[in-house]
């Protein structure tokens, strides 16, 4: 059975009207609360632009990795939650469907149009981009970059194929890295994530 995004953007929409009082929204094992996506725009790039341009890749590496820690966690939470069981574990058919399901989730969240393009099972992940918030944010505060600004999904793509091929929860967190060869704050008509294990580094 293929993963039908529509019944999990669905469930999310229906599930997501209930809130605790402080706005939080119980919903697939996690706690998510409506987050303004400038508020976290201008967060990310001002941390970035205080470092100064000597420290940019600093930076980036450091906010790839909070949402990489991010996303690790809190997919794992919805991997084991009552709606993940209920909804989506009917329509995985094998292990690299729960990919699928996780783009469907975070699509759902609204966090882009995230489509997967390839797919090499504990090897390499392709995930393509076409309305990044984060892209939206730097273009529209900053003008044209010079290389990928989209930290958030950058991390998430990694933390997916450490859920799956990674050593188990909580160990396998930065067994993939991705990279952004693509992104559409500089220019590229989408954005495109591509996670892969990081090349062995020999001891010292
Ligand atoms: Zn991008």
């Amino acid at each position: 059975m293929a993963i039908e995004g529509t019944r999990i953007i669905h469930a999310v929409m229906e599930r997501s009207r209930i809130r605790e009082s402080k706005g939080i929204i119980p919903i697939f094992g996690v706690y998510l609360s409506l987050f303004s996506v400038h508020y976290y725009n201008r967060i990310n790039f001002n941390f970035e632009k205080k470092l100064g341009p000597s420290r940019e890749a600093e930076a980036e590496s450091l906010l790839i990795k909070a949402a990489q820690e991010c996303g690790y966690a809190t997919f794992q939470g919805i991997l084991n939650s009552w709606e993940w069981d209920e909804i989506v574990k009917p329509m995985i058919d094998c292990k690299e469907d729960q990919i699928l399901g996780f783009v469907e989730v975070a699509v759902a969240f609204g966090w882009g149009d995230l489509k997967v393009q390839k797919l090499i099972p504990d090897e390499e992940l392709v995930i393509r981009v076409g309305d990044s918030y984060e892209a939206t944010g730097f273009l529209k505060n900053y003008g044209h970059a010079n290389r990928g600004k989209c930290f958030m999904l950058r991390g998430v793509v990694g933390a997916f194929m450490d859920l799956l091929y990674g050593e188990s929860y909580p160990d396998g967190c930065f067994t993939f890295l991705a990279d952004e060869p693509l992104c559409r704050a500089k220019g590229d008509s989408y954005c495109e994530f591509i996670a892969r294990k990081p090349p062995h580094r020999s001891p010292p």
